[in-house]
């Protein structure tokens, strides 16, 4: 180990950054992050971060929408935590500087989907995440926390039970450098880019996640990846989001004939929870044979739909379009990750030293489908515990899960050549918004094909590719095993819930050896 730090954060987005902050003031910190500062899902986010703060609104309901949304697997003591710890969270991002929208000099709160009250708190409208990123980033640097850039983490430093280290590569020297520490928190977001079509930027390839399965630390509920319904859907551009904030304020979804679909499959019609309207938009662009359907927001006042949205307005302009005047083309998009390495309500995961917090982490708080904004909510809630927890009781770690299932091992097979192009277009068509048993299993074998036959990688892109094959791995068994339908897992072959699969699933690596069970 060249140098020894009392933390080691891995990633820079609101988690990784916030907890970097928290951490300065009990020892020594380091970031490292795999592009600049700035390059994370966080940046990204629009509609806002959730909290109870509201005249009229509670903690209570805040868990109470939250246990609803999350289909039977919401860990209550996660939600009381998050709802409960929600209101200080916000008092430290004001206090850092974070500009939230306000209206007659109170904190602005806009109402989304399956909230039962207004508790979403924006900046510059539907640029809350770029607020966010950019304080937490300032900040950082007025207060010297040093921020690796382009370093990106290869390989969990594990001695006898404990972590104590990472290994990581230098983009831009090619070196290696191993960095000690007492506390490793992995901060480094979600796996969107196991999908051909995303919301999620380049970095969210589920790095921390398969470098925690091959430290050794549990994976819970991979299965469970939540699908936006709507994502800008032009050629040569990103599959950029369009808000769910754009339906609640009155948007509506027509299929590229232009007839109104949302009431027929759901009486909530276009405020229908994601899951649902993802599913039901799939289901028209297959029928009319579009790879699109347009969401409306021309009989809308104009000048509201340009100050409520301005990111999204100025954004389809650059593409040539004018949304108050022509309905966008959207398709729904893998959005977020709700499995990840599996931790305590403090963040611990199951190796002593090795914490979790962010979309990288799963406390069970989303369940088997996220509630909207509790995203950014979740990674101070749990990122201001991690640190909590280092302090005061630095030596352990989150209770293991006995009765292991082993998963099926790497097969060697025919298979095409491993691209990420191909492995993303196998987890679309197979593992995607609806799955079924057979396509489940064809898709296991590929995965197994193309990680039996992986050259050990050498530089970020094969390591990305890497790293996704295992996340994938992890998502494709997990959904064959659960052979039911509940909050964004979705099969054809058992559309509905059932009790005996009200529990979780957990993966983990013991001896080498990749296994899994069922909690
Ligand atoms: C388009 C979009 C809109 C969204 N809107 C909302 C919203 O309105 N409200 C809400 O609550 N949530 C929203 N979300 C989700 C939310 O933005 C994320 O869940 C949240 O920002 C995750 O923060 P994070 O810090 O955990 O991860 P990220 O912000 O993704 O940061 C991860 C960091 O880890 C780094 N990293 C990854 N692997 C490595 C490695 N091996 N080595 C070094 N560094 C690494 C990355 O480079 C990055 O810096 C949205 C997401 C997207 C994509």
């Amino acid at each position: 180990m060249t140098t020894s730090y009392d933390y080691v954060i891995v990633g820079s987005g609101i988690a990784g950054l916030y907890a970097a902050l928290l951490a300065r003031e009990h020892g020594s910190v380091l970031v490292l992050t795999k592009g600049s500062v700035d390059d994370c899902n966080t940046r990204w986010a629009q509609g806002g971060i959730a909290a109870p703060i509201g005249a009229g609104d509670s903690p209570q309901r805040h868990i109470d929408d939250t246990v609803a949304a999350g289909a039977g697997l919401v860990d209550p003591e996660a939600a009381r935590v998050l709802a409960e710890e929600a209101a200080d969270r916000i008092d430290d991002l004001v206090d850092l500087g974070v500009p939230f929208d306000t209206l007659h000099g109170e904190i602005a709160l806009a109402r989304e989907g399956a909230h039962s009250a207004p508790r979403v708190l924006h900046a510059g409208g539907d640029s809350t995440g770029a607020h966010i990123e950019l304080t937490l980033s300032s900040v950082a640097r007025q207060e010297n926390v040093t921020v690796l850039e382009y370093t990106l983490a290869t390989e969990i430093i594990v001695e006898g039970p404990a972590v104590v280290g990472v290994r990581a590569l230098d983009e831009r020297s090619g070196e290696t450098t191993d960095y000690a520490c007492r506390h490793l928190v992995l901060a480094t977001g979600g796996a969107g880019q196991l999908y051909s079509v995303t919301t999620n930027p380049e970095v969210a390839t589920g790095n921390g996640i398969a470098l925690a399965y091959r430290a050794g630390a549990e994976i819970m509920d991979m299965e469970f990846f939540q699908f936006h319904p709507t994502a800008l859907r032009l050629p040569g551009a990103q599959p950029f989001l369009i808000s769910e904030a754009v339906r609640g304020e009155g948007g509506v979804l027509l299929d590229v004939a232009g007839e109104r679909f949302m009431p027929a499959y759901d009486e909530r019609a276009e405020l229908a929870p994601r899951d649902v309207v993802a599913r039901a938009i799939l289901d028209r662009m297959r029928r009319t044979g579009a790879d699109h359907v347009l969401l409306d927001v021309t009989g809308l006042d104009r000048a509201r739909v340009i100050a409520r949205f301005p990111q999204i307005y100025r954004t389809c302009l650059e593409h040539g379009l004018d949304i108050t005047r022509q309905p966008i083309p959207v398709s729904p998009a893998a959005h977020y990750t709700m499995g990840g390495v599996r931790t305590n309500v403090w963040g611990e995961t199951t190796l002593p030293g090795l914490y979790a917090c962010g979309e990288c982490a799963c406390t069970a708080v989303h369940g088997a489908n996220r509630l909207a904004s509790n995203s950014l909510l979740e990674t101070v809630v749990f990122a201001k515990r991690v640190v909590r927890r280092s302090i005061e009781r630095p030596d352990t770690a989150a209770e293991p899960t006995p009765d292991a299932i082993d998963l099926s091992p790497a097969t060697p097979a025919e298979s095409p050549p491993l691209t990420r192009d191909a492995l993303r277009a196998l987890m679309w068509e197979r593992v995607g918004i609806v799955r079924d048993g057979e396509g489940l299993a064809a898709a296991r074998d590929a995965l197994s094909a193309w990680q039996a036959s992986l050259v050990p990688p050498t530089d970020r892109p094969s390591r990305e590719l890497a790293d996704l094959l295992v996340c994938g791995r992890l998502v494709t068994e997990a959904a064959l095993m659960r052979e039911e339908s509940r909050g964004a897992h979705y099969r054809t072959d058992f559309p509905a819930p059932r009790e005996e699969w009200r529990r979780h699933i957990v993966f983990r690596r013991p001896d080498g050896r990749p296994s899994g069970r069922t909690a």
